[in-house]
């Protein structure tokens, strides 16, 4: 944290999701000198909780929004290439059934659209018979089924995306600092120019002193405990429920017309689990306590149990549950899956630069924009940087867990049978992709906790095990991480 305070930045980020990950990586990369604070870890926030697609957004094209469709492909084509080792491409089947909100017709000249406004840089789209659909994917509801098609886009693990972006901004030379809060805004008149942060462990009180501050705190910024210089924004709730695959059977990923409300939703695969998800209704909850409601989830299993009947799942079959808030640029609409995906980037009159909305998909371009307000605040030429060529690091995560297993064996134990994590994998993300606490390493650089029910309370004495000695943690310091692991799993995994 002392990093922090002896010079001036040329720009403060605050917030640590992707949105705030990719302006200080797009700053560092023209060669700004950045400081980022974020109060918890990266992807803490909404960018841990998303569908971990990395999408055109099939969805928009019903709603007009040629320009985000057109701009969210442009972004997967770029992060297939920057990050191919975090985002994979992912085929989705879209079964077709009489009666259907959306039918063959529609959906063929959607999926010939979506795959024209990818300029050829796609998987061709293809249309099935009942018959090759339910080849395809044996599972689903049979009756009523008059076709299907397979699309193409891409999933991704949206906390290690983030990640490994925060990792490059800082390969660029910003200053990163996780578990550190923004309390207030520093300023001189009417300009603003810094901040006061305190540590989350130390309680260590420091002032951050830049020439522009971008405030990158997502649905924080309504937060009755947000910093000022917020823009308006209104949050929309959506859930996700993990059960296991085999009760499911879907292979690839299947897109859904929820019997419910006619909403489109997903069951996607992930290992042993099938997610599905997700909700969208307007919310009011503060984003530290947002979790799922029975009724969220009574909704998705409805949905999914309609689309793959002899699943007959019900709330026995749930792993987890978990809810994040979409920061979506305010509206009046009564309908939240209406409201635009676009974001909004505005300066208040202390100079402080808000950015609301967006997707995860966009974020690499959307980062850009941010910048060059910041550059033009600054006075600045604006000079773009290749953050669309630059590979995200991380690539060599499998190989540099592989070589600590080698020197300890020990670390190439699993931490639970049935997932592929290991020892070595904690120790990887303490010295490399700056883990702190024992919910950095268990929800987010792993994802123990959705894909257990405990949601990794179990395990968490063993890593704390392995990680406590070379993070300096005595037996009482060790008891306490515990215990907040345990509160913080609580939160975020709740069904009430
Ligand atoms: C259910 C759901 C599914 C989604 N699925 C997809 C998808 O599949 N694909 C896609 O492209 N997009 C998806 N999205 C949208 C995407 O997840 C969001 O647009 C994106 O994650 C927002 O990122 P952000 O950085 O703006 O906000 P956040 O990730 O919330 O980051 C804000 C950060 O600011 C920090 N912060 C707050 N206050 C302070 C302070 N005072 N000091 C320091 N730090 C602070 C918070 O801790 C937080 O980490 C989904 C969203 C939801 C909710």
């Amino acid at each position: 944290m002392s990093d922090l305070f002896d010079r001036r930045f040329d720009v403060l980020v605050i917030g640590g999701g992707i949105t705030g990950c990719g302006v200080a990586r797009d700053a560092a990369m023209r060669g700004l000198s950045v400081a980022l604070v974020e109060r918890d870890d990266f992807a803490s926030g909404t960018s841990g909780r998303s569908s971990r697609l990395v999408h055109g957004g099939i969805r928009y094209l019903e709603q007009g929004r040629l320009h985000l469709v057109h701009e969210s492909i442009r972004e997967r084509q770029t992060l297939l290439r920057i990050a191919p080792h975090i985002v994979k491409p992912l085929a989705f089947t879209w079964p077709i059934y009489r009666g259907a909100r959306i039918g063959r017709l529609k959906l063929g000249a959607g999926l010939v659209l979506y795959q024209l406004l990818a300029l050829g840089r796609s998987h061709r789209p293809s249309f099935l018979t009942a018959r090759k659909t339910l080849d395809r994917e044996p599972s689903l509801q049979s009756a009523d089924l008059n076709g299907g098609a397979v699309y193409y886009d891409a999933a991704t693990d949206d906390s290690r995306l983030t990640v490994a972006t925060a990792m490059s901004a800082v390969e660029n030379g910003a200053v990163a600092v996780t578990h550190t809060r923004v309390t207030r805004i520093l300023r001189d008149g009417d300009r603003a120019i810094g901040a006061e942060v305190k540590s989350q462990h130390s309680n260590e009180i420091g002032e951050v002193r830049a020439r522009v501050i971008v405030n990158a705190t997502g649905v924080w910024q309504n937060a009755a405990s947000s910093i000022d210089g917020g823009s308006r924004l209104r949050g929309s709730k959506g859930v996700h429920i993990a059960v296991p695959n085999q009760r499911v059977g879907n292979r690839d990923a299947i897109t859904m017309i929820s019997s419910v409300d006619g909403r489109v939703m997903f069951c996607l695969p992930a290992g042993p689990h099938t997610i599905i998800g997700t909700t969208d209704t307007w919310t009011d909850e503060s984003p530290e306590n947002v979790h799922a409601s029975t009724t969220d989830v009574d909704y998705l299993l409805r949905s999914a149990n309609s689309y793959f009947p002899r699943a007959k799942l019900t709330f026995d079959d749930v792993i987890s549950a978990w809810a994040g808030i979409r920061p979506l640029v305010a509206t009046q609409s009564n309908n939240p899956s209406a409201a635009s995906r676009e974001h909004s980037i505005v300066a208040d009159k202390s100079g402080v630069i808000s950015v609301t909305g967006g997707k995860l998909t966009t974020y690499r371009s959307m980062a850009a924009e941010v910048v060059d307000r910041v550059q033009e605040s600054l006075g600045q030429r604006i000079r773009s940087a290749a953050t669309d060529r630059v590979v995200l690091p991380g690539a060599d995560r499998d190989q540099e867990v592989a070589r600590l297993t080698q020197q300890d064996p020990q670390l190439g134990e699993k931490l639970v049978e049935g997932l592929p994590y290991t020892g070595g994998l904690l120790v990887y993300s303490l010295r490399r992709e700056m883990a702190q606490t024992l919910s950095d390493l268990l929800i987010r650089r792993t994802h123990i906790a959705f894909q257990t029910r405990d949601h990794a309370r179990m395990v968490a004495p063993h890593a704390a095990d392995i990680v406590g000695p070379i993070l300096g943690w005595d037996e009482t310091t060790k008891r306490a991480r515990i215990n907040e692991f345990n509160a913080d799993v609580e939160h975020v995994f709740a069904i009430t």
